[in-house]
């Protein structure tokens, strides 16, 4: 039987913060930066909503300058590349390029994803709501947004049943329907709600 650890908060904050460092590099992986790799990573994740340079400064917690310093080198590199939006052909996002999927197989981070996927499934939705509360805590005290994806966000509309001509779910921030490939992928206009259990996702749909 595994005896549950009992650490105090201290303990537990330098453990999220040591994970986070081990897990990344400070040295150059794939000729890349850490920095450029924070970039792929989070336009592998972010929707259509949030594939801009200012989402990705907020994500990354660093100036609209360096952000857009940091997209212009992926971009030079061939990794990142901007298509208009089919909604709006004024706004333009950035998106991934083949050449950036390819190495993303190659990221560091990958250990830590593998080491998410190996806690029971009882564990992960718990340790999933304890980080994602720790996250919102965190950036209320420092004015950050939070960001987060659909199943536990307060602008979810719907309720897993299709109807003739509507999607079954939508985002009441944009009023727009969500494909359910969406509704995975990382949102700067999230604001934390209750979860909800959303059937089909990719990710399996457990309550966040
Ligand atoms: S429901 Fe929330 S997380 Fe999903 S797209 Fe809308 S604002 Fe973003």
């Amino acid at each position: 039987m595994i005896k549950e650890l009992n650490l105090d908060s201290h303990a537990i904050a330098e453990l999220v913060l040591h994970l986070g460092r081990i897990a990344s590099s400070e040295a150059l992986v794939e000729g890349l930066t850490p920095v450029q790799w924070a970039g792929l990573r989070y336009f592998a994740r972010a929707n259509r909503f949030s594939r801009t340079p200012s989402a990705f400064a907020a994500f990354h917690g660093t100036t609209r300058g360096t952000a857009s310093q940091t997209i212009k080198n992926l971009e030079t590199q061939g990794y990142l590349t901007r298509i208009r939006s089919e909604t709006d052909r004024r706004s333009v996002q950035l998106v991934l390029t083949d050449k950036a999927s390819g190495i993303l197989v190659n990221d560091l981070f990958q250990a830590l994803v593998r080491a998410a996927d190996s806690l029971p499934p009882g564990v992960r939705g718990d340790f999933a709501n304890a980080l994602q509360r720790m996250l919102g805590q965190v950036a209320w005290e420092r004015g950050k947004p939070t960001f987060g994806t659909c199943a536990s966000c307060t602008h979810l509309e719907g309720d897993d049943c299709s109807r003739e001509g509507r999607a079954p779910y939508g985002c009441g921030f944009a009023s727009e329907p969500l494909l359910l490939e969406e509704l995975d992928e990382v949102c700067i206009n999230f604001v934390q709600g209750k979860p909800m259990t959303v059937r089909g996702s990719v990710s399996g749909a457990a309550p966040r």
